[in-house]
């Protein structure tokens, strides 16, 4: 008899239903981890509103998952029975144009765990050995969850590359919060992030990832206020974290001559931002884009977070219920207080973090 687990599953577009479902067979080359959080991605809000990968519905969405291994594949090394992991969730086809370059992320036939295949919105998740990382103890089981944003923070920063003492500014204050993090790491300075809400600044700056935090509700022109903080030129490098076409438009402009554009906050498709080629011929402007992490990032922000150079704790809000998801999916969206919700499988009522 086939065993059973309790899924949250999108069965069309706006409809999700808390369901029954065989529990997941691995394949030799497979784990199974039973899920202990999942944290709510804007993604998922797109795939339960049908405007995101809608052609693999119905699904189990939720790909920001760390668990414990409770089945090994026969092919798996280094990876055992009540390990603590997370998932790297791209899987690359590995031999089509990109991936023989390396750059799996642009992979003609490129899938992601929980967004195309059936995530962890559920009480088990399977993946592929080769795709978990071992979460040390040091790593709390609430960042554990928010690896896999992370990583995304960190490929873009990578991808970026901004170098010591030079400025960035971030638009945007939600994922944001993290992209200044990391630029301080890095070294930049100053930091300086923007953001339309009055509590998320607030949090930022007790987070201390800026120099400067710009409510764009209280000054006149951003680019302008960009441009006096640094010293008439611009910033060496700006990075778009929200994902609209006007604040794209204004990123090409506060960027100074021969600076850097990072585009990361995501704009639907088909629409389009405009900007003065003569700005980016004879002023040298370039933009560089990344959606998402991939591979070691994994380790890499497992590392970050286990020598605490990013401590992303004050961006959490609640564990909720599995059952909860589709009320916190509506929360999310309408409470702009929240950022980070984790759904467990494993509560029956809701824990406030950082209350
Ligand atoms: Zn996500
Ligand atoms: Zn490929």
């Amino acid at each position: 008899m086939t065993k059973l687990m309790r899924a949250q599953v999108v069965k069309a577009p706006g409809k999700m239903e808390i369901a029954q479902v065989p529990i997941p067979e691995i394949g030799d080359d497979e784990v199974l981890i039973k899920v202990k959080m999942c944290g709510i991605c804007g993604t998922d809000l797109k795939i339960y509103a049908g405007e995101y990968a809608k052609e693999y519905l119905p699904l189990i969405s939720g790909h920001e998952f760390w668990g414990i291994v409770d089945q090994v594949g026969k092919n798996a090394k280094g990876i055992e029975v009540g390990d603590r992991v997370s998932a790297d969730i791209c899987m690359t086809c590995g031999t089509c144009y990109f991936c023989r370059r390396g750059e799996g992320l642009l992979c003609q036939d490129f899938t992601q765990l929980g967004i195309h295949t059936n995530g962890a919105f559920a009480e088990y998740v399977k993946a592929p050995w080769q795709n978990c990382y071992l979460i040390p103890e040091e790593v709390d089981d609430y960042s554990a969850a928010f690896i896999e944003p992370m990583t995304a923070v960190l490929q873009a920063s990578k991808v970026m590359d901004c170098k010591i003492s030079s400025s960035v500014v971030v638009l945007g204050c939600g994922l944001g919060m993290l992209h200044a993090a990391m630029a301080k790491v890095r070294g930049a300075a100053p930091v300086i992030i923007t953001g339309d809400s009055r509590s998320r600044l607030e949090l930022a700056k007790q987070m201390n990832v800026a120099d400067y935090y710009i409510n764009i509700n209280e000054v006149d022109d951003v680019v302008a206020e960009i441009k006096r903080i640094t010293g008439g030129v611009g910033a060496d490098y700006v990075l778009e974290a929200i994902g609209q076409t006007a604040t794209y438009e204004q990123a090409f402009k506060m960027v100074r001559r021969g600076g850097v554009v990072e585009a990361f906050g995501v704009v639907g498709q088909g629409k389009t931002a405009s900007f003065e080629p003569y700005e980016f011929v004879l002023g040298e402007k370039k933009v560089r884009g990344s959606c998402a992490g991939i591979g070691n990032d994994w380790a890499e922000v497992i590392n970050l977070l286990k020598y605490k150079r990013i401590n992303p704790t004050p961006m959490f809000s609640q564990v909720v219920p599995l059952e909860d998801l589709e009320d916190a999916l509506h929360e999310l969206k309408s409470n702009k207080e929240l950022i980070k919700i984790f759904v467990s499988p494993e509560i029956t009522e809701r824990i406030f973090i950082n209350k």
